[in-house]
C-alpha cells in the first residue's frame, strides 16, 4: 500500500513568530505512522528554524521552490545545496503559480527534479490544466505532457520516489473542487502515463497527491479514491487545527 502525504503549501503566507508557533504546536501532535507523511512547505526565510524546530518530530519541512544550479551569480534565488544543508527533505516544484508568474517551464521543472536527486530532496512536481484546456477536452494531453518533461532523464528508481501532485489550476484557491471521481480519473491517467514511461510496478509506488480547495470536509472522500496519495493543501493548511484534521484524515 501507498503512503499518504499530506503537504501544506503556505505560499507567501505567514510572519516567523507564527511559523514557528505553528510547528511548536503541530510538530509533537504528528504521529509516527509509516503509512502517513506530513509535510509544511513553508517559505524560505522560516526554514533553518523549522527544520530545528521539528527534527525530534515527525513533521518534515519542505522548500516551495529553487535553483537548479548549485550555486552562482543568481541574485535572490536559493540553490538545492543550501536547501540539502539546513536539512531540508523536499521540495515542491513546478507549482502553477511558478509556472504563471515567474517563467517556470517543462524544462526548468526537469533541471530541478534532476538537481533534487542530485541533492537528496524529494521533488513535488505539481502539474494541473487551465479550466480552458479543461473545456477544450484537452486536461489529460496537457497533463501527461507535463509528467513526460518533468520525468525525463530519471531512472526508474527516482521516478518511484518521484511524488506527483495534481493541481487543477481551476480548482487552487476558488472553492472549487474537482469532484473526487473527476480528480481521480486524471491521477490514474497519471499513473498509466508513469507506467508507460517506465514499468507499472514503478508507477504503482508513485505517491500522486491532489490539490485544490482541498479541506478537512473534502479531503476523506478524496483520499478515499483508488489513485489518489494524498494532498497539497494550500489555504486549508494554515491553522494548525485544520492541518492535524487532515493529517488526520491520511491515517
Ligand atoms: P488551495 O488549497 O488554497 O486551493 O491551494 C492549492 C494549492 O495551490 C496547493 O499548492
Amino acid at each position: 500500500m501507498r503512503k499518504k502525504v499530506i503537504a501544506g503549501n503556505w505560499k507567501m503566507n505567514k510572519v516567523s513568530t507564527e511559523a514557528n508557533q505553528f510547528v511548536d504546536e503541530v510538530g509533537a501532535k504528528i504521529p509516527e505512522d509509516k503509512n502517513v507523511e506530513a509535510i509544511v512547505c513553508a517559505p524560505f526565510p522560516f526554514l533553518a528554524s523549522l527544520v530545528d524546530k521539528t527534527k525530534d518530530t515527525n513533521l518534515k519541512v519542505a522548500a516551495q521552490t529553487m535553483h537548479y544550479e548549485e550555486s552562482g551569480a543568481f541574485t535572490g534565488e536559493v540553490s538545492p545545496v543550501m536547501l540539502e544543508d539546513l536539512g531540508i527533505t523536499h521540495v515542491v516544484l513546478g507549482h502553477s503559480e511558478r509556472r504563471e508568474y515567474y517563467n517556470e517551464t517543462d524544462e526548468t521543472v526537469n533541471k530541478k527534479v534532476h538537481a533534487a536527486f542530485n541533492h537528496h530532496l524529494v521533488p513535488i512536481v505539481c502539474v494541473g490544466e487551465t479550466l480552458e484546456q479543461r473545456e477544450a477536452n484537452e486536461t489529460m494531453d496537457h497533463v501527461e505532457n507535463q509528467v513526460i518533461k518533468a520525468l525525463e532523464g530519471l531512472s526508474d528508481q527516482q521516478v518511484a520516489e518521484t511524488i506527483i501532485a495534481y493541481e487543477p489550476i481551476w480548482a487552487i484557491g476558488t472553492g472549487k473542487t474537482a469532484t473526487s471521481a473527476e480528480a481521480n480519473e486524471v491521477c490514474a491517467y497519471i499513473r498509466q502515463v508513469i507506467a508507460k514511461l517506465t514499468s507499472k510496478e514503478t508507477a504503482d509506488h508513485v505517491v500522486i497527491q491532489y490539490g485544490g480547495s482541498v479541506k478537512p470536509a473534502n479531503i476523506e472522500e478524496l483520499l478515499a479514491q483508488s489513485d489518489i496519495d494524498g494532498a497539497l493543501v494550500g489555504g486549508a493548511s494554515l491553522q494548525p487545527e485544520s492541518f492535524l484534521q487532515l493529517v488526520e484524515a491520511g491515517k
